[in-house]
């Protein structure tokens, strides 16, 4: 009977590298032998075990630089582009590597990796199974912004989900569905919070505003809004605006001109346009894609919640499929009225008055 090796623990392997009495074949050799019973089982357990063996590589490179501290500066920079459940995708100088995090590095972070963190990495020089090029993440960068989810109106707690997107593109359209201003007023305040500028494209105006340019239409509270007076109210508090249809090509030259070598997240409910808007001036481009995973094409390591594309123009859009609501990062009661200077200096329309309000109460 086959006697089966049991497969060292990555800490083993780790101090068995510092000791020098670590023979990398193996590893490897191990893999060889396990790949015929893996041939015999499903996509997922090849999987873990690309997984398993990305996370044995990593645990090796750790005792490497653990003996080298100082050159983490020298290392590689790289953009995480999607995260997975223990992988991320990093692009660096054109070059897309599938890279683990540094399992101390895990230990000492605040908070998972995600889309749009620069990271030092160091590449393995091998290309995994898939023929993915593998890298380890040795340390994250500062944020400069910060984009959170949450999973209801209600609640306190946040998890970041984009970091360093420079603006937030909030999409709601005239009708089908017709947009919510207290929806349109809460995600302006997410991206504030989070040092994102939000801009406001108000699309499909060829189904409503073109014939009557008077249309009100309902908001959450059932109170009715002019769009456009809605729209001249965030532009004279220093928002900016866009008004598009795909359908008809209006505003779409403006709204390139707004993404063109930007980092900006598209926010807004399904159905407003989202990915029309965006294959409208990028045809090849379909977001939607993006909602099955990449990596196995099955779904069970799809990104948690965000994903980058590049724009072909110069900038890049990232989709955040699944995120029902974003947080309202570090505002308290207190402070929400830095983002309403309408409502301190009473000018507020009542539409603005009850997102306040509403906003207000959800954090007391
Ligand atoms: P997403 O879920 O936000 O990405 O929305 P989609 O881009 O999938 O669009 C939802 C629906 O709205 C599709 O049937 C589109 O054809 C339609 N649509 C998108 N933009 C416009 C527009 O400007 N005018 C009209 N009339 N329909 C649009």
């Amino acid at each position: 009977m086959a006697i089966r090796r049991k497969k060292p623990r990555e800490n083993d392997l780790a101090e068995r590298y510092r000791r020098g009495d670590f023979d990398k074949s193996e590893m490897f050799e191990e893999d060889e032998d396990q790949s015929e019973r893996f041939s015999n089982r499903n996509k997922n357990a090849q999987q873990d075990k690309i997984e398993k063996t990305g996370l044995l590589r990593a645990a090796l490179l750790a005792a490497a630089a653990a003996a080298n501290p100082g050159e983490l500066a020298a290392l590689p920079l790289g953009q995480v582009t999607q995260v997975y459940s223990l992988f991320c995708d990093v692009e660096s100088a054109g070059q897309s590597l599938l890279c683990v995090t540094r399992k101390t590095l895990t230990k000492l972070a605040d908070t998972q990796l995600v889309v749009g963190d620069w990271v030092r990495f160091r590449d393995t020089g091998i290309n995994n199974d898939t023929g993915r090029r593998e890298g380890v993440i040795e340390k994250v960068e500062p944020r400069q912004t910060v984009l959170t989810r949450t999973d209801s109106f209600k609640s306190h707690e946040q998890h970041p989900i984009v970091a360093n997107a420079q603006q937030m593109l909030i999409v709601a359209s005239v009708k089908e569905p017709a947009v919510k201003w207290g929806l349109v007023d809460r995600m302006i305040v997410a991206a504030k919070s989070g040092g994102l500028v939000p801009i406001v494209c108000l699309n499909k105006i060829d189904l409503e505003l073109l014939s009557d340019p008077t249309t009100e239409i309902a908001d959450a509270d059932d109170e009715s809004v002019n769009p456009r007076e809605a729209l001249s109210h965030y532009l004279s508090i220093g928002v900016q605006t866009i008004e598009t249809s795909v359908d008809r090509a209006i505003g779409l030259a403006e709204l390139k001109e707004c993404l063109m070598n930007h980092s900006t997240v598209l926010a807004g409910h399904s159905g407003v346009g989202k990915s029309s808007l965006i294959r409208s001036i990028q045809p090849e481009l379909d977001i939607r894609i993006g909602e099955i995973s990449g990596f196995t094409g099955k779904g069970r390591h799809t990104t948690t919640s965000a994903r980058r594309y590049l724009l072909d123009f110069g900038g890049s859009v990232i989709d955040t499929p699944g995120v029902k609501m974003f947080g309202l990062w570090q505002i308290t009661a207190e402070s929400l009225l830095e983002f309403f200077p309408d409502v301190v200096s009473k000018t507020a329309p009542p539409w603005r008055v009850a997102s306040y309000e509403r906003i207000a109460s959800s954090l007391a």
